[in-house]
């Protein structure tokens, strides 16, 4: 299946969604932490130097899906004061929408990436004009790969790390023909298999 029309990519984003609630507790047996209690929390856990990664294997395509607080993805929360920051977050997701160098599956598969959807917002100083404490904020990304020789499909390098810097472990969900389990990626320990 060479060909992949948009109706195609839509489904299995949909599949996605329904098969990788991105909120739903990880069930690799870790510790359960909910992170600090600030106001805003769109997720249940925003944990500074942990992001949370779904990857879905189906037929010929690699899905991943990554939430993480904004802070480790371009180093603040807040919104930009200024053009530096400006440049930083426009900079962090020009990086994040090129999912190939985030995302490397063991090139035997011949994966290439068909298409991203990366959200990076951290709003504007009057959003926060009238709210008192820590502003917290988070990054959302989605990549979707086609692979020529899905057999051959068996290892997802995570490049985060490197890339961004500041992230301690990442908690990952896979679903594969084979099931469904939880792992845990850290700086030292970054190719998943699948
Ligand atoms: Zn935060």
């Amino acid at each position: 299946m060479s060909i992949l029309p948009n109706q195609t990519q839509h489904m299995h984003w949909l599949l996605l969604a329904v098969l990788l609630p991105i909120s739903a507790p990880v069930t690799a047996g870790d510790d359960h932490d909910h992170g600090h209690d600030h106001g805003h929390r769109q997720h249940d856990a925003h944990v500074h130097g942990v992001a949370a990664l779904n990857v879905a294997v189906d037929a010929d395509t690699l899905l991943v899906e990554l939430d993480t607080p904004a802070a480790n993805i371009v180093g603040f929360e807040h919104p930009p004061r200024d053009e530096a920051e400006r440049a930083a977050i426009a900079e962090a997701r020009a990086t994040m929408a090129d999912g190939a160098a985030l995302f490397m599956p063991n090139s035997s598969a011949e994966c290439v990436q068909m298409s991203h959807k990366v959200s990076l917002d951290l709003g504007s100083p009057e959003d926060h004009a009238h709210t008192d404490g820590e502003i917290h904020a988070d990054a959302h990304g989605e990549w979707a790969f086609t692979c020529a020789k899905p057999a051959s499909l068996n290892q997802l390098d995570v490049q985060l790390f490197e890339i961004f810097p500041g992230k301690e472990k990442l908690r990952v969900q896979l679903i594969t023909p084979s099931g469904q389990r939880g792992a845990e990626l850290t700086p030292d320990s970054h190719k998943l298999d699948l």
